[in-house]
């Protein structure tokens, strides 16, 4: 859709501009006035025109007026802003602050032996198995963040790089 159209619409059986603040033409019948398929006429006779091609058999012409064009912008921006939000499904709103997890899996995220092996090969110490939810809730937590990361750059699918900039913080300076 047009950004800054010059009229309403156009007639929707002669093809004619319907100007801003112009009268114009509903159809009684609902189904005629659903969302983008919706009709709108220029005249009663453009209305009459489209009755038995859809073959309404109750049905009459309802007049209306074309709003300004400073009206029809302000529609037009606030349903583009409203699809806007639509499509980015709350993700940066739900996740940006949401810290309530309580219906979330909290399962452990690492695997304990390999943990266990890595301390073990590392510096031949042990490793208490409570280290594993600790390093799980600490995942969750970045998990949160880089999702929120993706959100913000309009993507369903968290990569790699909403991450990085969440473990260079951590500072892994030594090497
Ligand atoms: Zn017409
Ligand atoms: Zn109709």
């Amino acid at each position: 859709m047009a950004s800054d159209p010059a009229h309403f619409r156009v007639c929707s059986t002669c093809r004619k501009p319907i100007g801003f603040e112009q009268t114009w033409y509903r159809c009684s019948v609902s189904t005629c006035n659903r969302g983008k398929t919706a009709l709108f006429f220029c005249s009663v006779d453009c209305w009459s025109a489209h009755v038995p091609v859809v073959r309404h058999r109750d049905a009459w012409a309802e007049q209306e007026k074309a709003p300004t064009r400073e009206g029809w912008l302000a529609q037009l921006q606030h349903d583009e802003e409203r699809e806007n939000r639509a499509a980015l499904p709350s993700t940066v709103a739900d996740f940006g602050g949401g810290d309530d997890e309580a219906e979330l899996p909290r399962d452990v995220l690492v695997v304990a032996s390999k943990l266990k092996a890595y301390v073990r090969a590392r510096a031949g110490f042990n490793t208490s198995d409570n280290v594993v939810e600790v390093l799980s809730d600490h995942l969750r937590e970045l998990c949160r963040e880089a999702i929120r990361n993706a959100a913000i750059d309009g993507r369903k699918t968290v990569m790699d790089r909403d991450f990085m900039p969440l473990v260079r913080r951590g500072g892994h300076d030594r090497g």
